[in-house]
C-alpha cells in the first residue's frame, strides 16, 4: 500500500547549507564540527555504523541463451561517513554494482543491506521510497533536463517526496548555492559547462540530504580542472557527513578517497575488511609496535 508521500519528507538538509564549512588542522588534514562545534577528526576511533552491506551478491544478466556473469560473490561493508573509489577497467561490474547499491537493479544472488534493511524485502514502491529519501545519485552525464533551469532540475526529487512549492523552491536554492551555483539558477543545461551541470546535478542529488551519494564516473566527461573541482565538492559534501560512493578511473582522484576498490571480472579485490581494516589501524596506533606485514 502507498503511503502518503507527505510521510516521505525529508528533515531539512544539513548539506544543502549555503557555504560548505571545510576546516583543516595544522598538518592540513580535514576535521568535521559536529553538532555541539567540538572538533572532529576523520580518522577519530569512535564506533562506525554500516551504510552499506553486500553478502556474497552476485548479477548475471540473462541475453537469451547467453548468461554474462557481471558480480560474482561480492562482499563487501561501507560505513557512515567513508568516501569510497570504486575502479577497474570497462566491463569489469562497476556500474553493475552501482547500480545494485542504488537500488536500481536486484542482485540474482546474495543479499543487499541499507541502514540494516534488507532491500531484498521490499516492493517496488518502498525501493522507491528509500531511493527517494536516503540515495543522491551523480552520472557521468550529468543527466539534466533539457530546456529546464537549474533550479527546476534540483526541485526534481523534492517534487517526487510530494514537497510544496514554496518548500522546494527555498531548499534547491540552498543546495544550488551549496555548489556555487547561486548565480547560474535560471540557465538552463545547455548555458552552463559540463562542469557546471555536473553541479547542478550534485546539488539534485544533495538537496534530498540523503545519508548516501553513489557517483559512476562523476567526472568522467569533464577535463581535469574540472574534475578536480567536482573532486573538491564532493569531498567537501563528504566532509560534512554524508557517505560518497564514486567509480573513477582516475588515480588522482581515487588517492582522495579514504578506500579504493577495485573491481576485476564481477570480483572485488583490495577491499579490506573493515574488521581487518581497523586491526591494522590499532597495530599502527599501538605503543612503538609496527604494523605487521
Ligand atoms: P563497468 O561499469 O565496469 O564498465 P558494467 O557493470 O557496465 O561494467 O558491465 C559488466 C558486464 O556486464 C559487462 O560484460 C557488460 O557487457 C555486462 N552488462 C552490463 N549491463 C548489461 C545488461 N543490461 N545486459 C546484459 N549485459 C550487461
Ligand atoms: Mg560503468
Amino acid at each position: 500500500m502507498r503511503r502518503p508521500p507527505h510521510s516521505r519528507v525529508n528533515p531539512p538538509t544539513r548539506a544543502a547549507r549555503p557555504r560548505p564549512l571545510v576546516e583543516r588542522d595544522e598538518s592540513g588534514a580535514a576535521v568535521r564540527r559536529r553538532g555541539g562545534g567540538a572538533v572532529v577528526r576523520r580518522d577519530d576511533r569512535r564506533p562506525r555504523h554500516p551504510v552499506i552491506r553486500v553478502h556474497e551478491v552476485g548479477k548475471t544478466y540473462e541475453l537469451g541463451q547467453i548468461r554474462v556473469p557481471a558480480l560474482r560473490d561480492v562482499s563487501l561493508r561501507i560505513d557512515v561517513g567513508d568516501l569510497v573509489a570504486i575502479m577497474g577497467s570497462s566491463g569489469s561490474g562497476k556500474t553493475t554494482l552501482m547500480n545494485i547499491l542504488g537500488c536500481l537493479d536486484v542482485p540474482s544472488s546474495g543479499r543487499y543491506l541499507i541502514d540494516g534493511v534488507d532491500v531484498g524485502n521490499m516492493d517496488e514502491d518502498d525501493l522507491a521510497d528509500l531511493r527517494n529519501r536516503k540515495i543522491g545519485f551523480v552520472f557521468q552525464s550529468f543527466n539534466l533536463v533539457a530546456r529546464t533551469s537549474a533550479l527546476v532540475n534540483v526541485e526534481l526529487p523534492l517534487a517526487y517526496a510530494g514537497l510544496r512549492g514554496s518548500e522546494r523552491r527555498r531548499r534547491a536554492e540552498r543546495a544550488l548555492h551549496s555548489v556555487g551555483m547561486a548565480n547560474r539558477m535560471h540557465h538552463q543545461p545547455s548555458e552552463l559547462s559540463g562542469g557546471q551541470q555536473q553541479r547542478v546535478a550534485v546539488a539534485r542529488a544533495l538537496v534530498t540530504n540523503p545519508s548516501l551519494i553513489l557517483a559512476d564516473e562523476p567526472t568522467g566527461n569533464l577535463d581535469s580542472l574540472m574534475a578536480r573541482q567536482v573532486m573538491d565538492l564532493l569531498e567537501q559534501i563528504n566532509e560534512m557527513g554524508t557517505t560518497i560512493v564514486l567509480v573513477t578511473h582516475d588515480p588522482e582522484l581515487a588517492r582522495r578517497a579514504q578506500r579504493n576498490i577495485h573491481v576485476v571480472d564481477g570480483l572485488v579485490i583490495d577491499s579490506a575488511p573493515y574488521e581487518r581494516r581497523r586491526a591494522a589501524d590499532e597495530t599502527r596506533a599501538g605503543a612503538g609496535s609496527p604494523a605487521a606485514g
